[in-house]
């Protein structure tokens, strides 16, 4: 069984070769921590995570890192109006991401790399990429302009490979900085100078701090080698940001190619419009969180192909909210079956995800197997419910107790579960004291709440109905 990824640099979804099938190496860009991220933000991380469980199933060894970008102008401009030590702040919404990213289901890469400790690493580089000619520093005294080093992308043939644009092309379609002191208006800032009041480290060009390309380039050199297997991020990142880490890394590394597959995930749309500041229309994952258990924007996320612009609404929230109520509604009927554990190299859902993770189609085979599960027998169903869980897990889906999940709160005004618990425990001193009428109408006013109570040999068990 192989594995095909679609390729941003050949434009062509083509078998994936590993470097070497022993450790296969992926790198994918993490966010810069400065606020709260919204659903976009979450789409590579659950796309990769899904990625990286696939690929343990092939090779032994998978190293998955993914950054933590933690200097940066947008966190130096949030710290200084919030009043809050940088360094702080950079770490109490690394610790946000991460919680996010947990209630989604991901796995913890392998590898968190933080910017601001790996400083001589990325000195090394621009020492590196100016000793041959791919980079230059401003020495000319005039304060703002002196100390900053910038990559001079004309001294790199095929810089643009990955867009597929011309220089000019893409010049003209981005926001680029216009500095005189540019050799050429596409060049790019590898380091800047830090003005006493900013956080800076010394460098041969003076105290200053790296630019956000040279952070990627540097971890990966170090964390990863020269060549990887495949470089991850949101389609928005091709230009600039993954250009200039080729650019980067190709030309420390005199020309070795810098990623094998260039994997990219497609934008988030909301309720049909683009997420944009005048909109206000950002859908940050912790709010979405207060609403929907983690798993439903999970499966939202993955229901869409990685590639393709998704929409994203309440509607489809709520739809993907029942459709797990009915995955884990079968599972809840079978919760006393173990369930066996299966080959499932031959199963549809798997092969779909080896087809460049065509997740829609591994997600409507899923509901196939719950289907199967529901109306197997006698030794088929540790098998069938084996299958289910199987292929789920390679989607991070379906891994919680089916009872639990019908406990999942199901909006803002419902009754918590400590509440719930309290009710249930009245309703049984009730029944002690055989005050059968009591117990009837706490059983009642879980009801008219919403909450429906099973009583079996175990106990009473408890969902939202
Ligand atoms: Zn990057």
């Amino acid at each position: 069984m192989s594995l095909t990824l679609y390729n941003t640099l050949t434009r062509s979804k083509q078998p994936f070769e590993p470097i070497d099938p022993e450790r296969i190496a992926m790198y994918v860009c993490g966010p810069t921590v400065y606020n709260r991220v919204h659903i976009g933000n979450a789409r590579p991380a659950v796309v990769f995570d899904t990625l990286y469980r696939v690929l343990n199933t092939l090779y032994p060894k998978v190293e998955y890192a993914r950054n933590i970008t933690d200097i940066d102008d947008k966190i130096m401009k949030t710290a200084a109006e919030l009043g809050e030590d940088i360094s702080a702040l950079s770490t109490r919404y690394a610790q946000a991401y991460f919680d996010d990213m947990a209630a989604l289901n991901n796995l913890s890469p392998t590898i968190v790399p933080y910017a601001t400790q790996h400083i001589p690493e990325m000195i090394d580089m621009v020492t590196r990429l100016i000793e041959k000619g791919h980079a230059y520093n401003i020495d000319n005294g005039v304060e703002g302009e002196q100390g900053h080093v910038l990559f001079a992308v004309q001294s790199m043939s095929d810089y643009g490979a990955l867009s597929g644009r011309s220089l000019d092309d893409m010049l003209a379609g981005a926001r680029v900085e216009v500095a005189s002191y540019k050799k050429y208006a596409g060049d790019f800032v590898l380091w800047k100078p830090s003005a006493d009041n900013e956080p800076g480290w010394d460098s041969p060009w003076g105290r200053g701090r790296p630019g956000w390309h040279l952070e990627c380039s540097a971890m990966i050199e170090k964390h990863l080698g020269d060549t990887i297997d495949i470089h991850g991020g949101g389609q928005d990142l091709i230009f600039p940001h993954h250009e200039n880490e080729i650019a980067q890394s190709c030309c420390a590394h005199d020309g070795k190619p810098f990623a094998n597959v260039w994997m990219h995930n497609g934008f988030i749309n909301i309720e049909g419009e683009k997420m944009s500041k005048s909109l206000g229309n950002f859908r940050m994952v912790n709010d979405l969180l207060e609403q929907y258990p983690g798993e439903v924007l999970r499966y939202v996320i993955l229901s869409a192909h990685y590639r393709s612009e998704q929409n994203f609404g309440k509607d489809l929230l709520d739809s993907a909210w029942r459709s797990l109520d009915t995955l884990y509604g079968f599972l809840r009927t079978h919760n006393d079956i173990e369930a066996a554990s299966v080959d499932i190299s031959d199963s549809d859902a798997y092969i779909a995800l080896l087809d460049d993770l065509n997740t829609p189609m591994a997600i409507s085979e899923l509901h196939k197997l719950a289907r199967e599960m529901h109306s197997a027998e006698g030794d088929n169903l540790p098998l069938a419910k084996g299958r289910l869980l199987a292929n789920a897990g390679l989607m991070g889906l379906l891994q919680q107790d089916p009872e639990q999940w019908f406990t999942l709160s199901r909006g803002s005004d419902d009754i918590s579960a400590e509440d719930v618990e309290a009710l249930i425990a009245k309703r049984n001193q009730a029944k002690t004291d055989k005050d059968y009428a009591g117990a009837d109408a706490v059983r009642e006013e879980l009801k008219s709440l919403g909450v429906v109570l099973e009583d079996s040999r175990e106990g009473t068990k408890w969902r939202r109905g």
